[in-house]
């Protein structure tokens, strides 16, 4: 049997990140909405606790599961557990400036596990020094593959000592921002996946460059770009794990698998929004229908409230199993996917909802809940469609009959 009671650690750090998200991530959320940019204080704040995305300064750089990470009393690795807990505080206090939190963000797991233990030193490096705000980021979507990430046609051809990127890149979060974008390229389209290659494009390499930076119904306060190469000539250094590691299945698998432990963290964050606008909603309807009246006259408002209520404790403990499993070492495709297709749907539900029981006062601009539903609805597309999820969960269902 899982046992999910919090260790100390977990609560103090529950604690600590959650009193930051209310105290001073929420006052500047709306702020940052209309000036689609994070407050540099709240940037300095968030370096000044060690809060960074894609990992810890203690877990950056050494080996690819995390060295420095805490331990449970067990002797268990826990990294992924307190990511989750942490996410959903931070995503509580708001959708759009979690992902603009200094850090490698989520070029992180690629250089982890796919990079040799010389790439993780070099490029993690510049994210301990915690004066300086530095991002990393992913940039696999092109404008004719994102779901089917199998189909992109970024080109890499190799020439001496280096390899020569063409193509174009979209919707890259921090992608313009970045210090290096973990590149996904084909160096043969005929070959599908198998021929994938992973390459750390450093900003300042010639032939690099941000194309538009995106205007979104939401998420204003994460920067989201276009990334064109162009001869963009990458030493062969910068290709992770080294050309040997895509003699075999694992080139492409490993930076697919990265997927196993982003997505119970996008899933948390999705499920801390979803508590987010459960509480403002909650709070509304007992301050504003509850006084002296009968409840029974409410009910299918109190009905739809507990309902909310049930989805979100049924979205983190998906997102605990996925974490657990992958603290554990054992396989989570399918529960990874699962917390994420189910907290992605239940947030946007769930944002809609609050809407519906606050009336009118649920759209006003100075209310959070609306930005809070402009927001939730790419927490259902990022990290792979709800449609994408569902796909990787009945593959796995249908391989082993005997998982359920
Ligand atoms: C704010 C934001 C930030 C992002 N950040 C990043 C980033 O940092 N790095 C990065 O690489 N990408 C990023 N993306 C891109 C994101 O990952 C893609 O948008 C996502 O993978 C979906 O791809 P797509 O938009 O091309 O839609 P498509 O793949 O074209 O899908 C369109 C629709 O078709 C459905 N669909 C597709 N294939 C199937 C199928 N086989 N069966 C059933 N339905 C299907 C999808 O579910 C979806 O509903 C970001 C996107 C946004 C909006």
């Amino acid at each position: 049997m899982i046992d999910f009671t919090l260790s100390d650690t977990h609560q103090n750090i529950r604690s600590m990140v959650h009193w930051f998200a209310e105290a001073e991530m929420r006052p500047l959320s709306l702020q940052a909405d209309r000036e689609c940019k994070v407050p540099d204080e709240l940037v300095k704040k968030l370096m000044q606790m060690g809060v960074a995305s894609g990992g810890t300064p203690e877990t950056m750089g050494g080996s690819p599961d995390g060295i420095g990470a805490d331990k449970d009393k067990r002797g268990k690795k826990q990294i992924n557990r307190i990511s989750v807990i942490g996410s959903e505080e931070l995503a509580w206090g708001d959708p759009a400036m979690i992902l603009a939190i200094p850090g490698p963000g989520l070029g992180a797991p690629p250089v982890r596990f796919m990079g040799t233990p010389e790439q993780r030193e070099r490029f993690f490096a510049p994210f301990k020094d915690l004066e300086t705000a530095h991002y990393g980021a992913y940039a696999l979507t092109e404008p004719g593959a994102g779901s089917d990430a199998a189909a992109i046609s970024t080109t890499a051809v190799k020439d001496g000592n280096h390899y020569v990127l063409n193509g174009v890149k979209c919707f890259i979060t921090n992608g313009a921002k970045a210090i290096w974008n973990v590149v996904f390229a084909t160096i043969d389209k005929s070959k599908g996946r198998a021929g994938h290659r992973v390459f750390v494009v450093e900003k300042g390499t010639p032939g690099f460059r941000v194309g538009r930076i995106e205007e979104k119904m939401g998420m204003h306060a994460s920067e989201t770009a276009e990334l064109i190469l162009e001869d963009c000539r990458v030493h062969q250094d910068n290709l992770l794990g080294g050309e040997a590691h895509y003699a075999s299945k694992e080139g492409f698998m490993g930076a697919m698998k990265t997927f196993d432990l982003t997505r119970p963290l996008v899933a948390s964050m999705a499920t801390g929004i979803a508590r987010a606008a459960y509480e403002r909603a909650r709070d509304f309807f007992k301050e504003n229908y509850m006084t002296g009246r009968p409840i029974a006259r409410y009910r299918v408002i109190a009905d739809k409230l507990a309902e909310i209520a049930r989805n979100i404790d049924a979205a983190r403990l998906m997102v605990w199993r996925a974490a657990w499993m992958a603290d554990e070492g054992i396989p989570n495709t399918k529960e990874a996917s699962m917390s994420k297709a189910y907290a992605g749907q239940l947030a946007t539900k769930a944002c809609i909802d609050a809407i519906q029981v606050m009336g009118a006062a649920g759209l006003s601009r100075d209310g959070f809940v609306e930005k809070w539903f402009r927001d939730i609805k790419v927490y259902d597309i990022f990290e792979g469609t709800g449609q994408a999820q569902r796909i990787v969960i009945s593959k796995r269902i249908l391989q082993n009959l005997k998982s359920f």
